[in-house]
């Protein structure tokens, strides 16, 4: 009962906000609250020392999946038991103060706070907890774990519903942009959140923008490689590993010798490692996220080299023809520029993050 009068003042203080904007601005409706059961109430264990409290917004929402069983039981009492779970690995196994995420999501459509204190400042829109799920992006993301296996099984239209309900509310309580819901793949070797999960966030983006009015701009991202993987982008990777001296074949196959060079970046990048609960079961030989940055380096005219090289390959293999020399020549800028045009890029001829990205997608 006090948890709600204090969500309906909070949300009367943003309605204020709301009709204080000048018309015809774009405006952002506040969503309304979600139930969301605390920590108290799935009776969660004492966080082992300080919870640390941003006097900042999170700027993004990072979705996992739990890698647990698709369970048929879509109680309030199994949701309130798969939390306590998580926090029991997470402690205990992981050696970590808490839950690692910021929230849980159950495949009944259960909504429950994560790490303590996540709930409270998520309703006060203007601090953040900083939690263990995603590495380098746990002070400006909120983590949202969701129960199952999503790497072949279709998303259930409760756990799906309440995904929408809690991130519309993040959102719309931290002012983020819908675009800025991303995959926690999209950051580190992992499949987390499972393919079919992650190939619904361009439709969560979209659906939390239009219940907002927000325009949505559905964000770059850098493709996950897996052991079997082929073509031109694992291509492109093994040349780039050979420019940082790793000895891999360049045969376009992400083998053994490829993964465990790439596996050699991945561990190096800072942050990365064990990070949410889909963690827990290994998953060898991935290559992704923040990694690629890593291995992929801002290139421009006169650069030349290996990287310079992997860019050919790709850019060859997308019909634009460029000598495969090494050298970022006149040639290349131009076709560059073109590629940039016909993909929504920054015309600028140099190869940047997004154009490294999409050339790879
Ligand atoms: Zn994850």
């Amino acid at each position: 009962m006090a948890r709600r009068a204090v969500l309906a003042g909070g949300l009367a203080v943003s309605a204020v906000g709301f009709a204080g904007l000048p018309a015809g601005a774009a405006v952002r409706r506040p969503a309304a609250a979600p139930s969301i059961s605390s920590t108290a109430d799935w009776n969660a264990r004492d966080a082992l020392g300080d919870i640390e409290v941003l006097d900042s917004k999170p700027t993004m929402i990072i979705v996992h999946h739990t890698a647990t069983p698709n369970s048929d039981d879509t109680s309030q009492a199994h949701a309130f038991e798969l939390s306590r779970q998580i926090q029991a690995f997470h402690m205990d196994s992981n050696g970590w103060s808490d839950t690692g995420q910021n929230f849980t999501n159950s495949r009944g459509g259960h909504l429950m706070e994560g790490r303590h204190k996540s709930l409270a400042a998520l309703q006060g829109g203007t601090q953040h907890v900083k939690g263990a799920h995603a590495g380098e992006q746990n002070s400006v993301s909120l983590g949202i774990e969701n129960e199952g296996t999503y790497t072949e099984a279709s998303v259930p239209d409760s756990l799906w519903d309440s995904l929408v309900e809690l991130c519309l509310y993040m959102v719309s309580q931290y002012g983020i942009e819908p675009g800025e819901i991303y995959g926690h793949r999209d950051y580190m070797s992992t499949a987390c959140p499972g393919d079919v999960l992650y190939a619904r966030l361009p439709e969560l983006r979209q659906t939390v923008g239009a219940s907002l009015g927000s325009a949505v701009v559905q964000p770059s991202t850098w493709p996950l490689l897996r052991p079997g993987a082929q073509g031109p982008t694992v291509t492109a990777l093994q040349v780039l590993l050979g420019a940082r001296g790793l000895a891999v074949p360049v045969d376009g196959v992400f083998g053994e010798a490829t993964q465990r060079a790439a596996g050699g970046v991945s561990a190096a990048r800072a942050g990365s490692g064990p990070s949410c609960f889909a963690s827990r079961v290994a998953e060898p030989g991935l290559f992704g996220g923040l990694a690629w940055e890593d291995v992929a380096p801002v290139l421009g005219a006169g650069a030349a080299g290996e990287a310079v090289r992997a860019v050919q390959v790709l850019l060859t293999s997308r019909g634009h023809y460029v000598p495969v020399d090494g050298v970022f020549g006149d040639r290349v800028v131009s076709v560059v520029r073109d590629f940039q045009a016909a993909n929504g890029l920054a015309v600028s001829g140099v190869v940047d993050q997004a154009s490294w990205q999409r050339l790879l997608s």
